[in-house]
């Protein structure tokens, strides 16, 4: 076991405690993609998510708003989840899209594209000799993954990715599991974006309960706008080691996610049908 692995409950060995919570209340469900509906993999291009956790979410979908939220584009994340009856929030929430096809792009990141293309081709040429740098230009932002590098070629990711945001003020970082990705420097996130969601899909009342559920850095943005008012699962396998983060509850992995997504769909109450705003 990973020695920093939080001390967070199990969310599976508290259902009762969960159901008590979501009684006679209505349920809206965020998920992460990566690490929480479908496993970390060594290339971000093999992600994908089982015919299982597909059924699963899409039953929950049924009875309750469900909104994935990812890093990925989100056509990309679309397309991998395969249901159109979710929202999708795309590029950390910069681009949202409701079911039925209207888009909400948030914050423009459109002004920074060529900036973002510019720092992804300097990144190609100072990471490209390195073995094992994945390199993936997205529409709002710059992954540069290094799980399958040794440990000289993640030392020489992390430099090139600090100089270049040294240079680049207009520009911020985020870190997440083995990978760095630079993003606008806007003042939007998982967690605002969240927060907007639940306004825009009429959700705000003190009769939802929001659960959100990830396994990421990025994830803990939204893990602080929900405190005191959702309920926080954080996904901890393959932590790599930042501390505990502002989470309620824990599940081990994917797996124990779509125990939870079934335990949640079991208990929702008929709230989901609004999903149209
Ligand atoms: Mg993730």
């Amino acid at each position: 076991m990973n020695p920093k692995e939080p001390a967070l409950p199990s969310a599976l060995s508290h259902r009762n405690e969960l159901a008590a919570r979501l009684e006679g209340k209505r349920l809206a469900v965020f998920l992460d993609f990566d690490g929480t509906l479908a496993p970390v993999v060594d290339r971000p291009d093999m992600a994908a998510l089982s015919d299982s956790m597909r059924r699963t979410v899409g039953a929950l979908a049924e009875r309750c708003p469900v909104i994935v939220i990812s890093g990925r584009d989100r056509k990309d994340v679309h397309e991998r989840v395969g249901l159109d009856t979710l929202v999708y929030a795309g590029s950390h929430g910069f681009d949202i899209a409701w079911p039925d096809d209207g888009t909400e792009p948030l914050a423009d990141c459109t002004k920074f594209h060529d900036l973002l293309e510019e720092v992804g081709e300097a990144l190609e040429r100072k990471l490209g000799p390195v073995e094992g740098v994945i390199i993936e230009p997205k529409s709002c932002s710059v992954a540069v993954h290094y799980r399958l590098t040794d440990e000289a070629g993640a030392v020489a990711v992390k430099a090139a990715v600090e100089g270049l945001l040294a240079s680049h003020p207009r520009l911020r970082g985020v870190s997440g599991k083995k990978v760095y990705e630079i993003l606008p420097g806007l003042d939007w996130d998982k967690g605002k974006a969240v927060l907007w969601m639940l306004k825009a899909l009429d959700l705000d009342g003190p009769d939802v309960v929001p659960v959100y559920v990830g396994d990421d850095i990025t994830d803990e943005d939204a893990f602080n706008a929900l405190e005191g008012r959702g309920i926080r699962v954080y996904v901890t396998d393959g932590v790599d080691g930042d501390g505990p983060p502002a989470a309620d509850y824990c599940v081990k992995d994917p797996d124990e996610v779509e125990i939870l997504l079934t335990f949640l769909a079991d208990r929702a109450n008929g709230g989901g049908k609004g999903m149209a705003r």
